[in-house]
């Protein structure tokens, strides 16, 4: 493939595990027939961002340009794209490509591609044989299949979130079926166990907030749970001993899952969405005992983010979003450590000018 022909941008990146983000200039494609060019007006910060910063998951390339909860506005097309037009607001979220051909793809599961997925930051640029580079920046070009469409009636900054923080949380309480009639219990209250508190809570399900974070509790019940769990309070975990359905595991770091196996009821389901950066030591009696299961589940695949987008749409679902400069994303990633976000910052782009 001849080398396309490529634009210069302005970023944030980092250069090193350990060097704080600061002001580059990185390069994008000039937009191919089937190409979608979005000038980005907000991008959220997720977790995974600071994971991928700090090579805590050991697969970094530097620079590297972390974001994946991209909004924004078209500003060209190329010539053979359909469903998109200059103007239009769009969404990008973890996923810019995938091989399109293997069974997941052709289900729309293009998170679990055979092949590979391209994600948005941190895997090979197809065009450009370069690490992809994430949402921090002022443009990104995508190809019109993994560009979404924004509902016309939530803000858009606060509907960022949803490209990565909404679907992860989304896909699998509809993959269980979560529902009227069970208690589902949610793990940690940052980006998305805000989110899957909002989602349980619309599926109709009876649901339980566990948090580290006493100063969450009010905050957990004005955003849906009917009950709210102090984790560190041993008498309050044993309380809901064998009473869960399903337990949605959002946390960022190390944390003991037994605690949390132990509350399932008999057949009970646990699924991680959370990726800290250290295993996460499991005993086989909590799952032996009453045949509970254990599982993980990756953001969601592209007819479903569509599907969730205009879920939320239609139900007025959008993050609680607190909004920064591009020159605040350092001090962003230690708040964010101290689990202080309330509950997923938003960088406005327009910062970055
Ligand atoms: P976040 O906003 O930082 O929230 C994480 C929450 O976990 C914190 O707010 C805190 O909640 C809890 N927590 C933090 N440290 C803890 C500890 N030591 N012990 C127990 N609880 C702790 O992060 P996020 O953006 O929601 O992301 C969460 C995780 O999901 C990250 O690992 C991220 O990489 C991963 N992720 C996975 C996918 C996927 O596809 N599976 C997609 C996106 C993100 P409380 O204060 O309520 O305890
Ligand atoms: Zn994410
Ligand atoms: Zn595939």
């Amino acid at each position: 493939m001849t080398k396309p022909v490529c634009y210069s941008t302005k970023a944030f990146a980092t250069s090193s595990a350990t060097s704080p983000l600061a002001a580059a200039t990185i390069e994008r494609r000039v937009p191919t027939a089937t190409d979608v060019q979005i000038q980005i007006l907000c991008c959220g910060v997720c977790h995974s961002d600071l994971h991928y910063a700090r090579n805590e998951w050991h697969f970094t390339e530097y620079p590297a340009v972390p974001g994946h909860e991209i909004v924004g506005r078209v500003t060209s097309v190329g010539g053979g794209v359909k469903k998109f037009k200059v103007g239009d607001t769009v969404g990008v979220g973890c996923l810019v490509d995938s091989c399109r051909t293997c069974a997941s793809c052709r289900t729309g599961l293009e998170q679990y591609c055979d092949n590979g997925m391209v994600m948005t930051y941190g895997s090979t640029d197809k065009y450009l044989s370069k690490p992809t580079l994430g949402g921090y920046s002022q443009s990104i070009v995508v190809t019109e299949d993994f560009v979404l469409r924004m509902p016309a009636n939530l803000n858009l900054a606060a509907s960022a979130p949803l490209l990565c923080a909404g679907i992860t949380t989304y896909s699998p309480l509809r993959h269980w079926k979560v529902g009227p009639g069970q208690r589902v219990g949610i793990v940690g209250l940052g980006g998305l166990g805000h989110m899957g508190v909002k989602f349980a809570k619309a599926f109709g399900a009876e649901v339980v907030l566990f948090t580290t974070s006493p100063s969450k509790i009010e905050d957990g019940k004005r955003l849906g749970a009917h009950e709210v769990v102090v984790s560190r309070d041993e008498k309050q975990m044993a309380a809901q001993a064998g009473r869960l359905d399903f337990i949605l595991d959002a946390v960022s770091a190390e944390h003991d899952l037994n605690a949390y196996l132990n509350l399932l009821k008999r057949d009970g389901q646990m699924v991680l969405v959370g990726a800290p950066e250290k295993p996460l030591p499991v005993s086989a009696f909590p799952l032996l005992m009453r045949r509970r299961s254990l599982s993980g589940s990756l953001i969601g695949g592209l007819p479903e983010t569509q599907e969730m987008l205009d879920f939320c749409g239609k139900h007025n679902i959008t993050s609680d979003v607190e909004m920064i400069r591009m020159d605040q994303i350092n001090t962003a990633y230690e708040r964010m450590l101290k689990s202080d976000v309330k509950y997923r910052f938003v960088i406005d782009m327009a910062s970055l000018a």
